[in-house]
């Protein structure tokens, strides 16, 4: 499987694979050959589980063309439990400010044609 399939099929599962450095443990999103803090090139897959908070989003009213049925949704940013780690994706019927705070407890739900799917705990 590549990359991309991986990442896809792991989403649907509700989970994240990335990739550690096995000299430093500094967790990377997607494949590098060298470690972004240490440089060493050693690497092994760990899979988080997919779940954190809302870091930041944005409410998408007037979607992209092919995306109007989804709409109203909001490009969140998870910051993910216990690393460093953010992932953007997409939450379903966020429609004002009022209906997602910053910090609300959420997690990857899926995988779909927008890309990540992630709704709240
Ligand atoms: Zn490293």
């Amino acid at each position: 499987m590549s990359i991309e399939e991986q990442l896809i099929e792991n989403a649907k599962q509700g989970k994240l694979l990335t990739h550690k450095c096995t000299s430093c443990g500094y967790l990377h999103l997607s494949t590098a050959y060298f470690c972004l803090k240490c440089g060493s090139k050693g690497f092994e897959d760990v899979l988080l589980e997919g779940t954190g908070t809302i870091a930041t989003f944005t409410i998408i009213t007037v979607a992209p063309e092919g995306f109007e049925k989804y709409t109203p949704y909001a490009f969140v940013v998870l910051q993910l439990d216990n690393t460093h780690l953010r992932i953007s994706g997409f939450m379903e019927k966020i429609a004002t400010p009022a209906d997602l705070l910053v910090g609300t407890k959420a997690k990857i739900a899926g995988f779909d044609n927008r890309g990540i799917i992630i709704e709240k705990q």
